[in-house]
């Protein structure tokens, strides 16, 4: 019997648990555990890591999953490489639903960084007001930079303050709208947005309302990952569970 393990904490990974549902295939969706309230799912969920590639190897054997997809964010660098050295280690077949990633058009103001912390160090330089579109886990590394007011945007309030001396904070989980950036930009007199590459529709409208407004943007271009299977729609999974491989699917370096 099949039993996919999905590694999830995206929209494409909720998208796929349901394909999964109503195709009665088996399938367990897992999260680390980041979000307080992750939206209910249709099929079984397990919270937290694994314990590295040893303790994912472990699980695959443990609970006889067939088949990996790896439906992580495009910045979750270190998860997805565990995938896949333990789908090899383990002998299970990997596949990876990934979001193309953003493209600047003509009418867009984008410089590029490589990392969140060269995006941090890029900012050296007087004062301005930054929607920083980072997640909480990231900001810290924006107390390199104390002289501007950030603007940031979490899915849950913090527990504990960020780091920063001048900030406002809007906690909201979308999904946005263009209208409802351009407002909340001008709102804040947002004159740089900060923006990791994260590819997809849910996180757009703010690029959108920059490229609007005429405001520059600092793109984070994602972290490498390892050489696996890659598809854009969650329907591909589907045809690579019953055939074994997707037509068009493209092998990720
Ligand atoms: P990461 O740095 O690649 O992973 C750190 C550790 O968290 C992993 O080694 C693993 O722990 C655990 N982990 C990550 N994803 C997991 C999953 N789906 N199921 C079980 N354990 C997982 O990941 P991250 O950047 O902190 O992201 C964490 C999660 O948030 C991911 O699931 C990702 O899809 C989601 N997310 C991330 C971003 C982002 O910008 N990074 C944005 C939106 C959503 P063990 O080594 O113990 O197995």
């Amino acid at each position: 019997m099949r039993h996919v393990l999905l590694l999830g904490g995206t929209t494409e990974a909720s998208a796929l648990a349901s394909l999964l549902a109503q195709g009665g295939i088996a399938a367990t969706l897992s999260y680390a555990g980041r979000t307080e309230n992750p939206r209910a799912q249709p099929v079984p969920v397990q919270i937290g890591g694994f314990g590295g590639v040893a303790g994912l190897v472990d699980y695959l054997r443990e609970h006889r999953v067939t088949h990996l997809v790896d439906a992580t964010h495009p910045f979750a660098a270190k998860m997805s490489a565990h995938a896949a050295a333990a789908a090899h280690q383990a002998g299970v077949p990997l596949l990876a639903l990934t979001r193309p990633a953003w493209q600047p058009t003509a009418d867009d103001r984008w410089t590029h960084a490589s990392s969140i912390e060269a995006s941090a160090a890029a900012l050296a330089g007087a004062p301005r007001r930054i929607l920083l579109a980072l997640g909480r886990m990231h900001v810290d590394a924006f107390a390199a930079q104390p002289q501007h007011h950030y603007l940031l945007r979490f899915v849950d309030a913090p527990h504990t303050p960020p780091r920063l001396p001048h900030y406002s904070l809007v906690v909201d989980r979308g999904p946005f709208s263009v209208e409802g950036d351009r407002a909340l930009m001008q709102e804040h007199g947002i004159d740089l947005v900060v923006s990791k590459n994260a590819g997809g529709k849910g996180a757009e409208a703010k690029l959108i309302a920059a490229r609007q407004l005429g405001l520059p943007v600092l793109m984070i271009d994602r972290p490498a990952m390892p050489a696996r299977l890659e598809v854009h729609r969650p329907e591909d999974v589907l045809a690579w569970l019953d055939h074994g491989s997707v037509p068009g699917a493209e092998r990720g370096v």
